[in-house]
């Protein structure tokens, strides 16, 4: 590729006026996780754990998937490996799970909407898995994120499921810990009510694919309205701009893991908008930590208020493109 003259760094990377910010994987199986070290991110900011569903004929069980949780842990001597619980639905058939036909699956039963409904046992399984792992990998500290969350209130039940499964095992005895909790900001939903979901979880982790596509009603992957459907659409960046800044005031700390983030001709906008942590394809790690180094704050502010002024896509891109 045309990357091989970017510098490999193995070590977190600031902005020129020293703001760290963290630059991680995107991962789905084992296979992802030597590329991801050796391509210097500090951990991992998606695991989509559905691939570890898929390509079977029945899910795997909790202590595959404690093995899988615990080995992702340690691939990383430090940093945070941001597990998502299963996201399927929509896009993502699992044959043995016999999910409803239904006519805009994308609009339909998919990711938490699931885990809180028909596929409550699997959900219970994997946050045993999940709590066992925290609590006992070395490496990496385990988080947990919950998919395409739209209310408050499917927040507060899977959070009910996490406490409840963790006083399960406390009775048996098995050693457990509850992670740092987060939800994916993926509906536009959640980014107008993201000041009320942040005092409630650790961090956000910002889905630009599937918000793009629900703020802009493009669906993902439609070649037709992909130009709609882009992440350089002036809602999609009011979107995360609204987010970032519920968050502002609170601990939470902000993420992205859509494609967007892997972008390095948007790093420098993306840290302007206040992004904490970047996740992306293993590939593009040393191009963002690249442009994260390069980046001054206050500059990639003034970008970031220049670039949310634009009417247009096209203005957004001329903007961005003035400025490089
Ligand atoms: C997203 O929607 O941006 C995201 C990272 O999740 P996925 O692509 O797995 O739906
Ligand atoms: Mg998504």
């Amino acid at each position: 590729a045309a990357d091989t003259d970017v510098e490999i760094r193995h070590d977190p990377v600031e902005t020129a006026d020293g703001v760290d910010i963290e630059v991680a994987a995107n991962i789905g199986t084992r296979a992802d996780l030597g590329p991801a070290v050796d391509r210097g991110a500090d951990g991992v900011g998606l695991f989509r754990t559905e691939f570890l569903f898929l390509d079977r004929e029945s899910p795997p069980d909790e202590d595959e998937q404690f093995d899988a949780y615990v080995e992702a842990a340690e691939s990383f001597d430090a940093g945070r490996v941001v597990v998502r619980t299963l996201d399927i639905g929509g896009d993502k058939p699992v044959p043995y799970l016999d999910l409803p036909d239904e006519e805009n699956p994308f609009l339909g039963e998919r990711g938490i909407r699931r885990s809180l409904g028909p596929d409550a046992d699997l959900f219970e399984t994997q946050i045993r898995a999940l709590l066992r792992a925290a609590g006992s990998a070395d490496g990496a500290r385990l988080s947990v994120m919950l998919p395409l969350v739209s209310t408050v209130e499917e927040l507060r039940r899977a959070r009910e499921q996490f406490e409840s499964v963790a006083d399960d095992l406390t009775e048996e005895g098995i050693v457990h810990e509850m992670p740092e909790f987060g939800i994916m900001v993926e509906t536009p939903a959640t980014a107008f009510m993201a000041d009320q979901f942040a005092p409630h979880v650790d961090f956000f982790s910002i889905g630009t694919n599937d918000l793009a596509q629900y703020v802009m009603a493009a669906e993902r992957g439609n070649e037709r309205v992909s130009d709609l459907g882009d992440y350089r659409q002036p809602a999609v960046l009011r979107a995360i701009d609204a987010t970032v800044s519920a968050a502002d005031d609170t601990d939470c700390w902000v993420g992205m893991c859509g494609e967007m983030a892997g972008d390095p001709d948007l790093t420098e906008l993306l840290v302007g908008l206040g992004l904490d942590e970047l996740s992306m394809s293993a590939v593009t790690v040393p191009q963002v930590k690249a442009a994260v180094t390069e980046t001054d704050t206050e500059d990639a502010e003034a970008l970031a208020a220049r670039v949310l002024r634009a009417e247009t896509k096209a203005e957004v891109i001329e903007t961005l493109t003035e400025n490089q």
